[in-house]
């Protein structure tokens, strides 16, 4: 443990150093100083970072939070998204027709950022020990709470906290030792993951096909790279992955297309199966459930992050409004707040995608005269472009403070 976490009560702990739970951890420890004890626990701490070949597009709010917690600067390969293309056909169609069209907005700030997770994970630890965040490489495996505290044990010992936030991802101990539910449903298809060099530059432009059995995304890396994020049914898509490398190529370079010349497989591929996953409550006795340990989204509309770093922006916000009173940081009207603040939002996210991914997911020829129909109108009229890419950036509704890049 590099922090002794000694008796005494933590203000806060924290289950897991993922992007949610480290980012909750500098957020608390910048804003509430070294009066303010956060530990974050995690076994993966004791390790480098793992290779990991996922990116995630950064949304406009989610960059400002970085920004406000100094972690933004310390990224490593940040690449803008400048422009985005939505086509809709079919597999073998020889051309994609285009229906939808972004590009950055007049202050040239770009759609959305594109970085790779381990980059992330290294800026965030860097940033975590330099806001002193308590750092933990070990589990927590229980879980009970009283009025007062929560109780965790952790390698065989107790510990007590004001508050424990679970951001210990999709299949979260915590959430099943809190005896919280979810509201789940596999899709039955898989996200094929892999890094792509091409022979031409990309622009900063990203393209989403929407395929029949899913989308098809290309989404610029520094370079001549590009990651792609493939979904096909998971019985496909496991076939996909174990095929040789030059039939791999065959059945990419018929979705990818040529316009960025010759095709290269820089990585593995891995799939990774999709599923909806919200949880029936986001706080229970003590505790807050925070990013993928609160919801697991479809891919499609590259959200599962970005609402877990809201998540964060809020909770923190809830936290250090209370703290600074002097108030208990774990305190019921905390959680209620913060649950107020962010399940009805994430509900309505969750089905905005699960219905995409229904809509688009489809052969039938009215479906697909109707989503044409309704991406066209869409891209003729500015101000409904302009509200789908502040929503996407989670720039409407209640913002919380770190996501207008203000301090909390
Ligand atoms: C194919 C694919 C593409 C995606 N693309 C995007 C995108 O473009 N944009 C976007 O916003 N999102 C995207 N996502 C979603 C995004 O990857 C996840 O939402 C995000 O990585 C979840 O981060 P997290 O910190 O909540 O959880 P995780 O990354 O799962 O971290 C959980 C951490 O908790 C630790 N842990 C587990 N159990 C315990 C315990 N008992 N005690 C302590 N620690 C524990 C683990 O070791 C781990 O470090 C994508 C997802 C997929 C599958």
């Amino acid at each position: 443990m590099d922090k002794q976490t000694g008796n005494k009560p933590l203000d806060v702990a924290i289950a897991g150093a993922g992007i949610a739970g480290a980012a909750l951890g500098v957020a608390l420890s910048q804003t509430l100083g070294s009066g303010f004890s956060v530990v974050v626990f995690d076994p993966a701490l004791g390790r480098e970072p793992a290779r990991d070949d996922r990116v995630v597009a950064i949304a406009g709010g989610a960059r400002r939070l970085f920004e406000a917690i100094g972690v933004w600067e310390r990224i490593k390969d940040v690449q803008p998204i400048r422009a985005m293309e939505i086509t809709d056909s079919k597999l073998h169609d020889a051309v994609r027709q285009t229906f939808l069209e972004f590009s950055e907005d007049e202050d040239g700030e770009p759609f959305a950022h594109m970085v790779e997770n381990r980059a992330l994970i290294v800026a965030l630890r860097e940033a975590m020990e330099e806001a002193e965040v308590g750092l933990a490489a070990a589990g927590i495996e229980s879980y009970s709470a009283d009025e007062s505290f929560a109780h965790f044990g952790v390698g065989g010992k107790e510990y007590r906290a004001r508050l424990l936030a679970a951001a210990d991802g999709a299949q979260s101990r915590l959430r099943t030792l809190a005896n919280i539910k979810t509201i789940s449903r596999g899709y039955d298809q898989s996200g094929i993951v892999a890094t792509i060099g091409h022979a031409r530059e990309h622009g900063g432009k990203a393209v989403q096909h929407f395929l029949p059995s899913g989308s098809f995304a290309i989404l610029p890396l520094t370079g001549k790279r590009s990651s792609i994020v493939w979904t096909e049914e998971t019985a496909e898509a496991k076939r996909i992955v174990a095929l040789p490398p030059e039939e791999f190529l065959a059945e990419l370079e018929l979705r990818f297309g040529l316009q960025l010349g010759e095709l290269e497989v820089l990585s593995s591929a891995r799939a990774y199966p999709l599923q909806i996953s919200i949880a029936r409550s986001f706080t229970a006795e003590r505790l807050a459930l925070v990013g993928d340990a609160a919801h697991v989204i479809h891919p499609l509309a590259g959200q599962g992050l970005n609402m877990g770093l809201r998540d964060v922006a809020a909770l923190a916000e809830c936290i250090a409004d209370n703290a600074r009173l002097g108030l208990d940081p774990g305190a019921p009207e905390v959680l209620s707040r913060y649950q107020r603040w962010r399940r009805t939002d994430t509900v309505a996210m969750g089905l905005a995608t699960d219905g995409l991914n229904r809509l688009f997911s489809n052969e039938s020829t009215a479906l697909k005269y109707l989503r044409d129909l309704g991406l066209g109108i869409v891209d003729r009229a500015p101000m409904l472009k302009n509200f789908f890419a502040r929503e996407a950036a989670g720039l409407t509704g209640d913002v919380p403070k770190l996501l207008r890049g203000e301090f909390i």
